[in-house]
């Protein structure tokens, strides 16, 4: 009989008292309150993916076999209610998790929190979010698949925050799976130190289950739902392969690990103890990776996997965490946080993904130091408001648990809390910490939306409030010249999967326009300016003069508009001097080149002159407003466009054409490497050279040729883009061009 992996629905209710009956079951069976306490024993991890590897199967499966959860349903199974991670009826659609969730859940006396990570390239914000948050990553591979272009992106976002990984390769029942292949793709494509710790007994319709190559030992996964792991001896036609491989894992720790080289150099063999410490050593440094593979769907290498995680990933206490104390005028310092579990010093919390679901406004957070208790307040460092916090929670998925406290190393959750996600939260009012912003790239595309019907207005603006208070790289404006409302974001598919949110959860369609690269506006050269605003006949007069200097930002601030105010004296008085700064800041949302925003400049005012009677705040602004239009057509201007960072790789033989294709589009090939007949290239290539990449990849590769890209900078443009953009905006306003003039200008 096959084993029946798709169970019956229970009303939710039985869900919820189970989970209640698991966690009174562990503490009571498994160890003492504190031990669940200790650092050592706890893990934050996440799970990244290429979409559809089977990360939220995988997920799943480890919720059941920690007796989170009673059931298991298949991600797009016929009980229609979707993987227990899986929340968001889009996604269920899709397939793939674009919300990260936290949920938490006990194996072996350790605390496991899961922070899900969402694969998708376009959602790249959710993505580093969560890693900033974990201390581990299990990276899911494919089988068949192996390396794709979302394994790219992760491995590079992981690399990045220094997260140490495991990989696991799942879907060892497929056909066509190919284990072997996938472990050759990281080390040839993601340059990894990588060896299987494990091996899999039979593949594809025969697989029966994997040997353990530290401990020498077959495991086989039986009783109903795998949940029995039965050890054997390592099936007799298996031991020569048993014994390559192992030899191949203890090389590859050696070139990485003294305590190991020795015992390779020497020929001795490392005792099972030596090995698990050099892999967890090594695998905590990131300069090995351990192998794991399995089959979620089948139930099979689960649960050795979460030995590894508690075996081979770091706790909190191993990963160093940061916090900066900013003062006005000062540099930061920087502070480093006690991840101690002991309470002693003060609270320090991260907000790091705010959901409004089921349960109202919840704010997960990562305690990173101190101890957090019901009752008490909390500081937001950013607003200076205070909360009193009512409950505390900690999550699995779609069901909570209250807590009474939180220690550094939890993550859990926050009701009713305003606030953004990025937040840094304390205790002591008098603490001025706060974590490290998190890295917020800025959007580069951008749609024209509005509503379908306009009686639908009110839903769409509390779907934009709510996307634009949890996603910060997805933005809202206005642009009040074409009557407009636009969307940006990271890509193409960040801003469709919105407007599907927008019909779907607040039954609002919308439409949308045709994407468009956020260009930006920037001057070549430093620029003075002396501008006088009067307007003294008739009425109230106006008068103002601002003289000072427009210059452009180094190009590591180019995305930056700055003000500055140098005045000396009372000629501008200083109440004046925001309407010198708003005047400004308004001419910098569109500039008059080709109506983009204008980045990487900043305003120096030196100094101006007032009228006693007729100066006022509007007229400095009006002065303001006629110093940057003097300065549009003294200056020399130039248009900024977002550059990506591409990463291709592909069979050795499409080389020639990629690179090909990649200087078409632009790119500047900033690198190259390759191991065992695939090649990576690393190109730089403007975004608005990017359109269309996808499809061309794939047919001129026979589909093998995977790429990713992500924002890198912006970077002046071509002398003939910006002529384009130039014209086409002139045209729209109906101005008529010189082209001489034109040209002599750029
Ligand atoms: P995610 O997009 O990475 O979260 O992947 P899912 O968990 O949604 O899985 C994608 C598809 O692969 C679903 O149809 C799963 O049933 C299937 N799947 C997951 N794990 C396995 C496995 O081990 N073997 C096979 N054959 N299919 C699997």
């Amino acid at each position: 009989m096959t084993i029946t992996y798709l169970l019956r629905i229970r009303p939710p209710l039985g869900v919820a008292k189970t989970v209640i009956e698991n966690v009174k079951r562990s503490f009571a069976s498994n160890a003492t309150f504190a031990e669940h306490h200790k650092l050592e024993n706890i893990r934050n991890i996440g799970i990244s993916a290429h979409i559809d590897s089977g990360k939220t199967t995988l997920t799943e499966r480890i919720l059941f076999y920690t007796g989170r959860i009673k059931e298991m349903h298949e991600v797009k199974g016929k009980d229609n209610v979707g993987a227990t991670m899986d929340s968001m009826e889009l996604e269920r659609q899709r397939g793939i998790t674009i919300q990260s969730a936290a949920t938490y859940t006990t194996w072996k006396d350790h605390n496991i929190n899961i922070i899900d990570t969402p694969g998708h390239v376009d959602f790249t914000v959710e993505v580093e979010r969560a890693l900033r948050v974990l201390d581990g990553a299990v990276l899911v591979l494919c089988s068949v698949g192996g390396v794709q272009s979302q394994t790219l992106t992760v491995n590079r976002q992981m690399k990045r925050y220094n997260v140490p990984c495991l990989a696991f390769i799942n879907k060892l029942d497929r056909t066509g799976a190919n284990p072997n292949r996938v472990l050759g793709q990281m080390r040839s494509k993601l340059n990894h130190n990588a060896a299987f710790i494990q091996l899999p007994i039979g593949l594809e319709n025969n697989c029966q289950g994997i040997v353990d190559l530290v401990k020498q030992k077959a495991l086989y996964f039986e009783g109903q739902l795998g949940l029995t792991v039965r050890e054997d001896e390592i099936p007799q036609d298996m031991r020569v392969e048993c014994d390559e491989r192992r030899h191949e894992l203890i090389e590859h720790l050696s070139n990485v690990d003294d305590a190991i080289g020795e015992f390779f150099l020497e020929e001795k063999m490392p005792s099972e103890r030596d090995i698990m410490n050099a892999i967890r050593r090594t695998a905590l440094k990131r300069t090995f990776t351990p192998v794991l593979v399995g089959t979620a769907l089948k139930n099979k290498g689960v649960q050795p996997l979460l030995d590894a995680v508690v075996n081979y990933l770091p706790h909190p206490g191993e990963v160093e965490n940061i916090a900066l104390i900013e003062k006005k005028g000062a540099e930061p310092q920087q502070v480093i946080l006690n991840p101690a579990r002991d309470g002693k010093d003060p609270f320090v919390g991260l907000a790091f993904k705010l959901e409004a679901g089921r349960f109202g406004q919840l704010t997960y957070l990562r305690c990173y130091q101190g101890v957090l208790r019901k009752g008490d307040s909390i500081y937001n460092v950013r607003s200076g408001k205070k909360v009193r916090l009512a409950r505390l929670v900690r999550l699995h998925s779609n069901n909570m648990e209250d807590v009474n406290e939180v220690y550094a190393g939890d993550i859990f959750a926050l009701f009713g809390v305003d606030c953004a996600s990025g937040d840094t939260f304390v205790t002591d009012s008098k603490l001025e910490l706060s974590m490290e912003s998190i890295f917020v790239p800025d959007p580069v595309v951008s749609m024209a939306i509005h509503p379908t019907h306009s009686k639908d207005r009110d839903n769409f603006s509390k779907a934009i409030a709510r996307f634009t208070k949890e996603d910060p790289t997805f933005r809202f404006t206005y642009d009040a010249d074409v009557k407009e409302t636009l969307v940006s974001g990271m890509g193409e598919l960040h801003l469709e999967i919105y407007s599907q949110r927008m019909e779907r959860e607040y039954n609002c369609p919308v439409v949308l326009g045709k994407p468009k690269v956020a260009f930006r506006e920037t001057l070549v050269a430093p620029c003075e300016f002396d501008y006088l605003h009067k307007k003294q006949s008739g009425g109230q007069g106006q008068y103002a003069r601002v003289t000072g200097m427009l210059e452009p930002l180094p190009p590591h601030l180019n995305t930056n508009v700055e003000f500055v105010d140098e005045t000396i004296g009372t000629n501008v008085p200083k109440q004046f001097i925001p309407g010198v700064e708003k005047g400004f800041r308004q001419m910098a949302e569109k500039g008059l080149l080709s109506g983009h925003r204008l980045s990487g400049v900043k305003f120096r005012l030196i100094d101006g002159a007032h009228h006693i009677v007729d100066s006022s705040e509007l007229a400095f602004m009006l002065a303001s407003q006629g110093a940057i239009k003097s300065v549009f057509e003294e200056g020399s201007w130039q248009i900024l466009e977002p550059i990506m960072m591409v990463e291709v790789t592909a069979p050795d033989e499409f080389q020639g054409t990629v690179i090909g294709q990649l200087n078409k589009r632009h790119g500047i090939i900033t690198g190259t490497e390759g191991t065992e007949g695939w090649f990576t290239i690393h190109a730089e290539v403007p975004l608005n050279d990017m359109f269309g990449y996808a499809g061309e990849l794939r047919s001129s590769t026979q589909g093998k040729g995977e790429f990713s890209m992500e924002y890198s900078r912006y970077s002046p443009c071509m002398p003939e883009v910006q002529e384009k953009l130039v014209s086409d905006y002139q045209a729209s306003q109906g101005i008529v061009v010189d082209k001489k003039q034109q040209k002599k200008k750029n």
